[in-house]
C-alpha cells in the first residue's frame, strides 16, 4: 500500500531515506540547505519533517506546522527540536538511537589511543619541522581503568570495545545497568565520585539535561587523578570547558579529547591553545555506516507509524 503524505527533509541525509520514502509513495522535498525563514514559510504544507543537526526546529517553526504528524531526527540527540512545542501540536517526535552507537564508540577508542600515544601532537610537530621522539613517550591502554559515565547504547558499546583491549571498565549510571553487559565486561559498578577518583580515562555518554549540565565541573575535576584524561563525545555543556582549560593548563588533569562543545562550531575555542587536548568537529556519528543505518531506521519507523503499527 502506498502513502501520499508530503515530507520535508531539511538537512543532508543518506539518499536511502529519500528512496525508501518515495518507493512507498510519499512526496519528498529534499531541501538540505533550506533556511529557517524558508521553513517558516513552507512548513505548514508538510505532514512529515525530517532533520539531522543543522536545522533547529524551534517553537516558532513548530507552531506553524499545522499539518505535521511526525518530526524525525536522523540521529540520537533531540536537543535541536522543541519537543514541548511538538507535543502541544500533537506531533510525534522520533529519532534513530541505533545509528551512532558503534561510530561514537569507535571514535572514543581512537581518541583514547591518540591521547595515550599523542599521535595528533606528533603529526602536528612533524608538520612544523619538529621530531619529538623522546618527548612523546606514551602509555598503553591495556590494564588502565576506563570510567564510563552513562551506560546506554553508546556507553555499553564502548565498554565492550575497550574490554577487548584489556581495559578495566568502571561504570556509573542513574538507572540500573544491564546485568548481561556487566557480566560480559566484568563491570566495576561505582558511584560517580569513586569512578572519577579511580579512572585513568573518563568517557561521558549522557544526554544534556539540567541534571547533567556541567556534570564535570572544577570541583569534580579536582578529585580526579592528575594523569586522568577526559573524553567527551556526548554534548557540549556536560563538561565545564573553562574548568577543563584551567585543570589542563595547571597540570591537575592529564589530557582531554572533545568532539562536542558548548558553542559549535568551536573554531577559536581556547582549548586549542593546549597540547594535551584533541578537538574534533562533532564527528561522532559521521560515518557512512552510521548515517546509512540511521536513515534506514527513520524510514522504517515512518512507514510503520503510517501503517499504524507503532
Ligand atoms: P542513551 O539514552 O542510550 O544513554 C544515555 C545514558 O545516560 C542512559 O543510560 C541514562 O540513564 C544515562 N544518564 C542520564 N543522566 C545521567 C547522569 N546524570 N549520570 C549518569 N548517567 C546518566 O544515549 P546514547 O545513544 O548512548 O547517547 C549518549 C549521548 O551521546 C547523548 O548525549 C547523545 O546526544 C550523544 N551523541 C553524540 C554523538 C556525536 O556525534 N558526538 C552522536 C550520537 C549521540
Amino acid at each position: 500500500m502506498g502513502f501520499d503524505e508530503s515530507v520535508l527533509i531539511c538537512d543532508e541525509v543518506d539518499p536511502i531515506l529519500n528512496k525508501i520514502l518515495v518507493d512507498n509513495g510519499l512526496k519528498v522535498s529534499y531541501e538540505p540547505t533550506i533556511t529557517a525563514e524558508q521553513i517558516q514559510e513552507t512548513i505548514g504544507q508538510y505532514n512529515i519533517v525530517i532533520v539531522r543537526s543543522r536545522t533547529k526546529l524551534t517553537k516558532e517553526l513548530i507552531e506553524k506546522a499545522d499539518n505535521c504528524k511526525i518530526i524525525a531526527r536522523v540521529g540520537v540527540g533531540l536537543d535541536n527540536i522543541d519537543e514541548e512545542a511538538a507535543k502541544t501540536k500533537n506531533i510525534r517526535v522520533i529519532n534513530a538511537v541505533e545509528g551512532a552507537m558503534n561510530a561514537v564508540a569507535e571514535l572514543v577508542l581512537g581518541l583514547m589511543l591518540s591521547l595515550a600515544r599523542q599521535t595528533a601532537r606528533g603529526d602536528r610537530e612533524i608538520r612544523n619541522g619538529n621530531w619529538l621522539k623522546k618527548e612523546l613517550k606514551g602509555t598503553e591502554l591495556r590494564g588502565k581503568y576506563l570510567g564510563i559515565i552513562g551506560l546506554g547504547n553508546i556507553g555499553k558499546r564502548l565498554g565492550r570495545l575497550a574490554r577487548a583491549l584489556n581495559m578495566n571498565i568502571i561504570g556509573y549510571d542513574v538507572i540500573p545497568i544491564d546485568e548481561e553487559f556487566s557480566k560480559e565486561v566484568g563491570l566495576l559498578k561505582a558511584d560517580l565520585n569513586t569512578l572519577l577518583q579511580s579512572s585513568d580515562y573518563i568517557s561521558i555518554h549522557v544526554p544534556l539535561l539540567d541534571s547533567t549540565y556541567h556534570l564535570l565541573d572544577a570541583q569534580k575535576m579536582s578529585t580526579m587523578k592528575k594523569t586522568a584524561k577526559i573524553i567527551n563525545t556526548s554534548r557540549g555543556g556536560v563538561v565545564d570547558e573553562d574548568a577543563l582549560y584551567d585543570a589542563l593548563k595547571n597540570g591537575t588533569l592529564g589530557g582531554a579529547a572533545l568532539d562536542v562543545f558548548e558553542k559549535e562550531p568551536a573554531t577559536g575555542n581556547k582549548l586549542a591553545e593546549l597540547d594535551n587536548v584533541i578537538l574534533t568537529p562533532h564527528i561522532g556519528a559521521q560515518t557512512k555506516e552510521a548515517q546509512s543505518l540511521a536513515a534506514n531506521v527513520i524510514a522504517e519507523k515512518i512507514i510503520q507509524i503510517l501503517r499504524g503499527v507503532i
